[in-house]
């Protein structure tokens, strides 16, 4: 996706208390594509679990930032959700639904299922001791648009 109609970025510290903040924000930056209840429930969902995980395992006691790009372009929304913490050694287990490496934090692991179940494409890079990208894209299908925006 490129010369986007909207874009924006939210830089916040890595406490869960931003989660609810990030959710917020991806609900207005949708608004004015008009999206559906299920639209915005499951776009909001899955941008929130990214962030959470940003927050959760991205970061240990030292805390960090987390990065929140949102983008759109007619009825394509795209968010990048950014940590430079940890990392992950092995994507394509992380991925796996209810693999979790914190178990102990009544995790189900099923974070990046719930993004590839409510997006139309994820991707996800990460290298350790780097940190992490997720990225996720949707097609916004029901309603009109504002053009102004
Ligand atoms: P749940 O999301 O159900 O609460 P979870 O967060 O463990 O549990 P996923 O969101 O699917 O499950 O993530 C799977 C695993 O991938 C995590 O347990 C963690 O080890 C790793 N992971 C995910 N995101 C990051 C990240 N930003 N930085 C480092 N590790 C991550
Ligand atoms: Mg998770």
């Amino acid at each position: 996706m490129e010369n986007f109609d909207n874009e924006m970025r939210l830089t916040f510290q890595a406490k869960s208390c931003n989660e609810a903040l990030a959710r917020m924000t991806v609900a207005a930056f949708l608004t004015p594509l008009n999206p559906t209840l299920e639209e915005l429930a499951d776009t909001k969902t899955a941008v929130s679990e990214a962030v959470t995980n940003a927050i959760i395992h991205g970061y240990g006691e030292e805390g960090g930032t987390v990065e929140l790009w949102c983008a759109r372009k007619e009825k394509e929304v795209c968010f990048h959700v950014k940590d430079t913490g940890y990392g992950i050694a092995d994507i394509k287990t992380a991925m796996e639904p209810m693999y979790t490496t914190k178990p102990e934090m009544e995790r189900s692991g099923m974070g990046f299922a719930f993004m590839e179940a409510f997006m139309d494409d994820l991707e996800v890079f990460s290298e350790v001791g780097q940190g992490t990208v997720v990225k996720m894209q949707k097609k916004i299908g029901a309603g009109s648009w504002i053009e102004a925006c």
